[in-house]
């Protein structure tokens, strides 16, 4: 493992429709490991996923994200997902007639092609992967996720449950293998079903070769994924940040107890 963290965001500043949302939000993600990032509802959390991965709406002010050393601010969403950073979807439109095995095998070819010149606009499959050798990478990450088969077969999200959704979306990421995953846990509904997959998958996947961030209002899903880190954002800052135990004790506490960091302490 490098010194280094594949991630780094420091200070990072976010507006979005010329209004701060994002306050001076500083973050580290290496590798092996697997951070939580909790808070109320309104605190910034998907403002920082969708800054993270280049949403054009979230503008920064000020600060910065390195990725590999290198600052992403300049990089499209798909220049970032082709280094290594991962987001998935978050409302995935229904695709009838595009099967989830179709897609995931385009979503591979745009992060394994090379980024583009800029003539058209358009992701070179040049480089792609064969479809032979595809099915053979599909049947075994799938093994790994211990899926049924039939679902590659399923037209995407075409009358998915919500447990069904995460499924497609925990294969996208076995398939594309970011060396840093982003997952924001909606706060509304994930249902059990749901949050297991998500659970599971994440399990099976975590290793040395991957860091999550996994985004979340409700602990409940640190019932199944045990952080290393975790870390409590309000008001578009992290006010608090320490180890598993920080969300058994938010959960008996709740966001009221979080407060202004205590800096006097601390010098
Ligand atoms: P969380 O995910 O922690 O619930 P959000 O990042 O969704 O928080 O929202 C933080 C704040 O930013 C809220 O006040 C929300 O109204 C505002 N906000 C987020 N996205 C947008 C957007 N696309 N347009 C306008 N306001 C937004
Ligand atoms: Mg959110």
């Amino acid at each position: 493992m490098g010194n280094t963290p594949e991630l780094i965001v420091k200070d990072l500043h976010v507006s979005v429709e010329g209004k701060e949302i994002l306050k001076g939000l500083s973050l580290a993600v290496r590798k092996g490991e697997i951070h939580a990032l909790m808070g109320p509802n309104g605190s910034g959390k998907s403002t920082f996923a969708n800054t993270l991965m280049g949403h054009p709406r979230y503008a920064v002010t000020a600060g910065d994200i390195l990725f590999k050393g290198e600052s992403v601010l300049g990089m499209e969403a798909d220049e970032r997902s082709r280094r290594g950073l991962f987001m998935a979807f978050q409302y995935p439109v229904a695709i009838p007639g595009v099967t989830v095995a179709n897609f995931l095998r385009t979503a591979l070819n745009a992060r394994l092609a090379p980024a583009h010149d800029g003539t058209d606009g358009r992701v070179p499959q040049k480089k792609g992967i064969n479809p032979k050798e595809f099915r053979g990478l599909l049947r075994e990450r799938m093994g790994l996720l211990r899926m049924d088969e039939s679902f590659a077969g399923r037209y995407l999200n075409d009358g998915f449950s919500g447990g069904e959704k995460k499924r497609a979306e925990i294969l996208q990421m076995a398939l594309l293998k970011p060396e840093i995953a982003i997952m924001d846990e909606t706060d509304s509904g994930l249902d059990i079903d749901a949050l297991k997959v998500v659970a599971q998958g994440v399990n099976s996947l975590a290793g040395p070769e991957l860091g999550v961030l996994l985004i979340t209002h409700y602990n409940r899903i640190l019932n199944y994924i045990k952080p290393r880190f975790v870390h409590v954002m309000k008001d578009g800052r992290l006010q608090m940040s320490g180890g598993p135990e920080l969300a058994v004790e938010l959960e008996s506490k709740g966001y009221d107890w979080v407060r202004e960091p205590k800096e006097v302490e601390t010098r």
